[in-house]
């Protein structure tokens, strides 16, 4: 496998970044997981300015501009022989010595990794997956905005662990005030009476791209959708609740915290949005 290691390709056994590297010492950082879907990169664009808007919330200045940063991807993938993949786009504040400030890391690193998928296992997208709610909240927007997806993850780390600790694969988390913000690395959706509602960014989600692409196929399907204050309530009793993230693409949730969501079977509408997915992302996206 090839990476792209500040602007040259090299072997996997040759992609080193420094132990002085700000990423490795303090999370200081920020990504982007992107996928190729039949040789074409989805929402690449999407992509890059969530990646921009992330370096600027941190005031990380990425060495490439958005061209630059868009032609590296595809040729990742070109030179990989990829026609599908898992993308993987970091940029690092870089290498500094062992003190916080960014200022003295003169150069940001930038690396990508074509890599191969990993889904939910098949069941889960037939069937629905059993979720849990986890005791860690939601990082506040105040502290570090859940907005920026920076490569400091250990607060979705501790709700993973939480999660696994109940026997689950996903898990909500909660923001400080209560309100449902998003999963540890995939946003919620719920759906009462064939309308979609979905948390704020203000409450501690994420824009996800694939959230963004929901709103889209909703707006195609004629389904109402709006974003809401929501609470573990609002998941229990919803007639259909799914998931989506970049992994995970749209997955049916058949039970919270033991709570079965409507029959406990994947919704109609949800199958209805799984189906237009995947036709978009066949045809939507920046050829390699
Ligand atoms: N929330 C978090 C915390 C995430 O890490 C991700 C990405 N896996 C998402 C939501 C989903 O975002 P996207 O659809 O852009 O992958």
């Amino acid at each position: 496998m090839k990476i792209y290691l500040d602007g040259k390709f090299v072997d996997e056994s040759e992609a080193k970044v420094s132990v002085f590297d700000h990423g490795l010492l303090y999370g200081d950082g920020v990504f982007e997981g992107i996928r190729l879907y039949g040789g074409n990169v989805f929402r690449l664009d999407e992509h890059l300015e969530r990646l921009e808007h992330s370096a600027k919330a941190l005031m990380l200045a990425i060495p490439l501009n958005r061209a630059e940063l868009s032609a590296a991807t595809c040729e990742t993938c070109r030179v990989n022989g990829l026609s599908d993949a898992y993308i993987r786009l970091v940029v690092t504040r870089g290498v500094g010595d062992l003190g916080l400030a960014p200022w003295l890391c003169p150069k940001p690193t930038l690396f990508i990794i074509a890599s191969r998928i990993s889904l939910y296992p098949q069941e889960h997208y037939d069937n629905g997956l059993a979720i849990v709610t986890v005791p860690t909240r939601r990082i506040s927007p105040a502290a570090l905005p859940p907005t920026v997806k920076s490569l400091n993850y250990l607060n979705n780390i501790l709700g993973k662990i939480e999660a696994r600790q109940f026997g689950a694969l996903e898990a909500i988390m909660l923001n400080d005030q209560g309100y449902v913000a998003e999963c540890t690395a995939d946003n919620i959706f719920a759906i009462h009476k064939g309308a979609i509602m979905t948390p704020a960014a203000s409450q501690g989600a994420l824009k996800g791209i694939t959230r963004g692409a929901v709103f889209d196929i909703a707006a195609e399907l004629g389904v109402p959708i709006r974003e809401a204050d929501m609470t573990r309530y609002d998941i229990w009793c919803a007639d259909e609740c799914f998931l989506t993230g970049t992994g995970a693409e749209i997955v049916p949730v058949s039970k919270l915290d033991g709570r079965l969501i409507g029959d406990g079977r994947p919704g109609t509408i949800t199958r209805d949005i799984m189906k237009a997915f995947r036709r978009r992302v066949l045809v939507e996206g920046t050829r390699i």
